[in-house]
């Protein structure tokens, strides 16, 4: 693969992998889908196209610009953990890698906690279904903010140029597989998920119910909702609503609609329109929270 043929200045090879990757989920999830879904396919193609392009051309532009300078600094001050500890090179990167992924599950747990920035994840959760169309429709200011973590990501943990790109593959790989829509035969999905995160456990953070929203933050490995109690398998994707109740209304899936929705007045968000509170029955949820359900 020569890494010199560029898009602009983005490596061919890493556009090829991800843009292979949509392809074959797109395609499988066609074939064997998990949720049925509720809304045109066509209208949530166009929304999520034209936020997903504001999303990439910011990661473009801003967060890998960022993300060079803070590689950079490490590199010449050897600044940051992994440059304080002496390792074999294999464990270096496979330390980075993890720590990486841990660091990305608080960033995304911060980002439904703090109210300044679940106004704009939330933009990524009134999607009314969810699908590898889903998978990159972050809200442009999002990605801006997601730079300066990703700064102090890297300036803390003193990752290689490397790591870094190995785990931004892997990631962005990750992130469209467990927002696919792909249905995998349960008992392999469930062996899957002791180490990744899966299709079914991210569905369910995707639910309309507010506690169901608050668990599965991991991004690649399920380990972290484990380790901090924050998962949840035990509900039935037959059983789910994907959306926010309070913008489940069509009009809000538009994209003008979605793109002004973080500097607009909020709703409250766990409310339908009629003022309901989406709750889950007991009586549906069977089984303990870290049994998968189908
Ligand atoms: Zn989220």
């Amino acid at each position: 693969m020569n890494e010199t043929w560029t898009w602009f200045g983005v490596p061919l090879s890493s556009v090829a992998i991800l843009g292979t990757g949509f392809l074959v989920l797109f395609t499988a999830e066609r074939l064997a889908p998990l949720r049925a879904p509720r809304s045109s396919l066509a209208g949530r193609l166009v929304v999520n196209a034209c936020v997903s392009a504001l999303a990439l051309a910011t990661a473009y532009f801003v967060v890998v610009p960022a993300a060079m300078v803070a590689l950079r600094e490490v590199s010449l001050r050897r600044i940051g953990l992994l440059q304080w500890i002496t390792l074999p090179a294999a464990a270096e990167v496979a330390v980075g890698f993890v720590l990486m992924d841990l660091s990305f599950y608080y960033w995304h747990m911060a980002n439904h906690k703090m109210p300044f920035l679940w106004r704009f994840h939330n933009v990524h959760h009134v999607d009314p279904d969810l699908d590898v169309s889903s998978a990159f429709r972050f809200h442009f200011g999002e990605v801006a903010f997601s730079a300066i973590y990703r700064v102090v990501q890297i300036i803390l943990l003193g990752v290689t140029p490397f790591t870094f790109a190995l785990y931004e593959i892997v990631f962005g790989l990750h992130t469209l597989f467990h927002h696919s829509n792909l249905r995998l035969p349960l008992a392999f999905e469930r062996w899957v998920n002791k180490v990744l995160v899966t299709p079914r456990m991210h569905g369910i953070h995707h639910s309309d119910v507010r506690r169901e929203n608050n668990s599965n933050y991991s991004v690649v490995f399920s380990w972290w909702d484990r380790l901090h109690r924050t998962l949840r398998l035990n509900i039935a994707q037959a059983r789910i609503v994907i959306g926010v109740p309070g913008y489940l209304d069509t009009a809000n899936n538009a994209v003008r609609s979605v793109l002004v929705l973080p500097f607009r007045p909020q709703r409250d968000y766990w409310r339908t329109l009629d003022g309901t509170v989406v709750e889950r029955n007991a009586a549906e949820v069977g089984l303990p929270r870290s049994v998968m359900q189908a």
